[in-house]
């Protein structure tokens, strides 16, 4: 895995990746009632716990310091291994309320996808998403409404900001010391920033992405693809703004 930020890790699984926020406190009297350790953000397909628990432990960080999991949406990609990794170390599941309910029923996102244009995304739509499906079904322990901000990673804590578009429920995570948007799907940056595979409502998805850069951060990771490295938000804003 690699770090982004002081408290932010970015775990390659293939095509897709997911993120530990480590909690960083000064001092037992900043932690409060947080017990310091790690939050997943996002779990890869089905069978990847091994991947991300190796990656953690050769870099010297141990898996059973993780404290909680947040999904970002309901896709396989994200939420793939999140019931065996919350099974394993015991620890609960956090997410959108929207989100909830998908994956309470097994759903993965509602129908009627919008495929981004250009041949690849026909392509991955084709090869990987348009037979749908289902999930596993599991609980969610936690629902999270927009704005909420949540006492991880460091003093300033990650707020939650609600993007629906993409898939319904979907969050970006800003964590507000690092200045470093974990941004998911409201777009990619696999080659270039540019849209995700598909949306359910893109238009919506396009206010999801301009919402989230509006506000104050300079790096930003993506579900697909590489880190904004610098001026992330100004470049989101040029992007897709009409
Ligand atoms: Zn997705
Ligand atoms: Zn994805």
């Amino acid at each position: 895995m690699k770090k982004i930020t002081p408290h932010l890790y970015q775990l390659n699984l293939g095509f897709v990746n997911a993120f530990l926020i480590e909690d960083i406190v000064p001092d037992a009297d900043a932690a409060g009632d947080l017990v310091p350790g790690f939050t997943l953000v996002d779990t890869g397909m089905p069978g990847q716990l091994p991947k991300i628990f190796a990656q953690m432990k050769k870099t010297g960080k141990d898996p059973r310091d993780i404290h909680r999991i947040i999904v970002t949406h309901a896709h396989t990609d994200h939420t793939g291994s999140a019931a065996a990794i919350s099974k394993a170390l015991d620890i609960p599941l956090w997410a959108h309320a929207d989100t909830a309910q998908l994956v309470e029923q097994g759903l993965p996102g509602q129908a009627s996808l919008q495929v981004s244009p250009g041949l690849l995304n026909q392509l991955i739509y084709q090869l990987l998403i348009r037979r749908g499906g289902t999930i596993d079904a599991f609980n969610i322990d936690h629902r999270f409404v927009d704005g909420e901000v949540l006492p991880i990673g460091g003093p300033g804590g990650v707020k939650v900001i609600y993007t629906p578009g993409h898939g319904a429920g979907h969050l970006a995570l800003l964590l507000q010391d690092d200045r470093v948007l974990i941004a998911a799907d409201i777009c990619t940056n696999a080659s270039g920033l540019n849209w995700s595979t598909e949306y359910e409502d893109r238009e919506l998805g396009r206010q999801s992405i301009l919402k989230a850069a509006a506000f104050d951060f300079d790096k930003a990771v993506f579900g697909h693809g590489r880190p904004l490295t610098s001026a992330a938000n100004a470049r989101l804003r040029v992007k897709f703004e009409r």
